[in-house]
């Protein structure tokens, strides 16, 4: 990971209707959409907004670019044009960058915007599809079906673009082993070469949280057979599992994803987008109007500690090393590596999938006799 260069992420907070269990900031009146692309550009430019905390005295050197949402197959082609161009002029991008869109398999004009994308440098899509059951899609109010997934996949090929991910959902109503399967068994068959897979979360204030009662939720025993069940079919079928929610081939591990972890630097644009620069964390509200009438990001506190390293390093297939770390702290791993929670690669300490599954207890444990 180079640490010098770092990753832009831009948030587009628009999505045709909203989904029961999500809690992303977005919106589905798309009426701002102009202005709001209108504001990232001249933020680029003037770095007013960011300004406390990034110094524009040359153009930072970037890597990756990631375009989350929301939904950002919703912009148009030009919109995303002009994006891609504003990077290209206010920063130094890498040739090799690795520039990823997030797009609905549903969205209308998805072969329009893949192919302006591939023409702009985009080189990755990530395609939002959490179950091919259509039962199950309907219930996570997903629109379209199996088979329009199955297009999207087509529709990104045919603009040239192989590097492909698809989200899964682990725990959604009505699922079980069999199901999850089902899904995988699809993946499997598209032949995508990276996979993201998410534990159902039921946030605060969404649709979900209100009607849990009316929801038939796996429990958290059965989530988690089907967690592991998930990682052992997967690597069967010859993905690494290099993050605890994420799956890939060689040569398709996220680059962007990657620098969250290894607290490499990245800034944020957009309404809730978050960044790590310089050492420090900062964020701009859940608030469209906020961003676009120009408010200044806020501070998020200092970053990068001992702490945050270790919850951040043991999430993914890289673990933590454990040279200079004291006898305490050793032998905590050796427990957990009895208990088949962890494993000692080159020197690092690693979690298993079952580790994985109990991971922030691990790293409450470990912090304690960091
Ligand atoms: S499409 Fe994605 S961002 Fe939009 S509401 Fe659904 S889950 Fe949330």
């Amino acid at each position: 990971m180079d640490r010098t260069k770092a990753g832009l992420y831009f948030h587009i907070p628009f999505c045709q209707s909203k989904c029961p269990y999500c809690d992303f900031y977005s919106l589905t009146d798309k009426g701002l959409t102009e202005a709001y692309v209108n504001a990232l550009c001249e933020e680029m430019k003037t770095f007013d907004r960011i300004g406390e905390f990034v110094k524009k005295d040359k153009k930072i050197p970037v890597d990756t670019v990631y375009f989350g949402g929301g939904t950002p197959s919703l912009l148009s082609p030009l919109q995303l044009e002009r994006i891609l161009a504003s990077v290209r002029e206010n920063f130094s991008l890498s040739e090799d960058a690795e520039i990823t869109a997030e797009c609905n398999p549903s969205s209308p004009f998805l072969g329009e915007f893949l192919q302006s994308a591939a023409e702009n440098g985009v080189n990755r899509i990530s395609l939002g599809m959490q179950s091919s059951s259509d039962n199950e899609r309907k219930k996570l109010g997903r629109r379209g079906t199996a088979s329009d997934v199955e297009n999207a996949v087509k529709l990104v090929r045919a603009s040239g673009i192989e590097n492909i991910s698809l989200d899964v959902m682990v725990g959604v109503p009505d699922s079980n082993t069999g199901t999850l399967k089902d899904s995988l068994d699809f993946v499997s068959f598209l032949g995508v070469p990276h996979i993201s897979a998410y534990m159902l979360k039921i946030e605060e204030g969404t649709f979900y949280c209100k009607n849990i009662d009316k929801l038939n939720i796996p429990d958290e025993d059965e989530t988690a057979d089907m967690y592991l069940f998930m990682s052992d079919y997967l690597r069967e079928k010859g993905y690494l599992h290099y993050e605890i929610s994420n799956f890939g081939k060689e040569g398709f591990i996220s680059r962007h994803n990657m620098k969250y972890w290894e607290l490499a630097p990245y800034i944020g644009f957009g309404p809730s987008a978050h960044s790590f620069y310089g050492g420090k964390r900062f964020y701009f509200p859940r608030d469209i109007n906020a961003f676009i009438n120009g408010e200044k990001a806020l501070f998020d506190g200092e970053g990068g500690d001992e702490e945050e390293k270790l919850m951040l390093s043991l999430r993914t297939y890289k673990g933590v090393s454990l040279e200079e770390k004291n006898k305490e702290f050793i032998k905590l791993t050796e427990k957990f590596v009895s208990q088949g929670l962890g494993e000692i690669r080159g020197g690092s300490f690693v979690l298993t999938p079952g580790g994985m599954l109990v991971s922030n207890s691990i790293i409450l444990m470990l912090t304690e006799v960091i």
